[in-house]
């Protein structure tokens, strides 16, 4: 009677655990469904979901299921966010990334020579280590995290601009849309003030502002709220491959509004280590229509 009880309950313990690893399959192939192409890196962290696929070769890195950046046009979208403030500034030294945690940012600043500190604030240390030691990353980013020039901090970039007591030639936002509360206190007059106070008197300030055409009153609402922190605006956009019609907004302290167009006309972009951005560029970036 004991041994035909051990059995059965040897058979059950064998059904419970199939049951639990067919669970887990039908979760994974679940996960792996709402993806086009084939899931190489999923993690859940404390802030977000990280998830890398890979199709023929390109690679899209998503944040809570948001794409973040494809290698289709990932190039397009960071040379539009980084160059033409870049090219502008002056012989920049110091330059200050809030978000920018997959390292395509940093890659592009380090393209110019006279920057000596990159600090980089983004919030999910799991994003930032993945940028660093995933070799797809790193291939990506092209190793700008291992540039000893790159500072990474892992903090909110609200508390970080309220905290810290330092001054910038220039500061790059590259966070998600704000799509919700949490993300979208760093969209806001009071976090833009902040930025100010900690800009050089010729410095700049760029964001990446989301879609003009999809959420034309998103992209306004940013260039009208730099102007409410002080700032002169100049909205640009490009149209990208995965992403659409997507624009940034850039602000500087000391050129007066009206001369902002013209100030960025004929910049001298460094043409051998880019691949699309010049002048020509620029001057289509800078060009709205009558639509914005
Ligand atoms: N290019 C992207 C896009 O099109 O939306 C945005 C770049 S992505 C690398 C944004 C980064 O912002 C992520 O690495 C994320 O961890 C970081 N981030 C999110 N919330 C943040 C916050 N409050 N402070 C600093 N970084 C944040």
């Amino acid at each position: 009677q004991y041994k035909k009880l051990k059995w059965a309950s040897a058979f059950m313990f064998l059904i419970w655990g199939l049951g639990l690893w067919q669970a887990s399959n039908i979760i994974a192939y679940g996960e792996q469904q709402r993806y086009a192409d084939q899931v190489i890196f999923d993690q859940q962290t404390n802030y977000q979901r990280i998830v890398l696929t890979e199709n023929k070769g390109d690679y899209w890195l998503f944040l809570n299921g948001n794409q973040q950046l494809s290698t289709l046009d990932e190039v397009n979208y960071h040379e539009a966010i980084v160059h033409p403030m870049l090219s502008k500034l002056k012989q920049p030294k110091n330059i200050l990334i809030l978000g920018g945690g997959d390292g395509c940012v940093a890659r592009e600043v380090l393209k110019y020579p006279s920057v000596e500190k990159i600090t980089l604030v983004d919030l999910d240390p799991a994003m930032t280590h993945l940028a660093k030691e995933n070799p797809v990353m790193r291939k990506i980013n092209q190793d700008s995290f291992h540039n000893p020039k790159v500072q990474i901090i892992n903090g909110d970039g609200f508390t970080f601009m309220a905290d810290h007591p330092d001054y910038y030639d220039g500061i790059i936002i590259d966070l998600p849309d704000p799509k919700n509360v949490d993300i979208a206190r760093l969209y806001t007059v009071e976090f833009y003030q902040l930025c100010y106070k900690h800009l050089r008197p010729n410095g700049l300030m760029v964001t990446q502002a989301g879609s003009p055409y999809y959420a034309e009153e998103a992209f306004k609402c940013i260039d009208k709220s730099f102007q409410a922190a002080g700032f002169s605006t100049l909205p640009y956009h490009t149209h990208l491959i995965t992403l659409g019609e997507w624009g940034w907004v850039m602000g500087s302290k000391n050129i007066p509004q009206q001369n902002m167009k013209r100030a960025f006309e004929k910049l001298n972009f460094p043409d051998s280590t880019t691949h699309w951005i010049n002048q020509d560029a620029m001057k289509m970036m800078m060009s709205f229509g009558k639509s914005v």
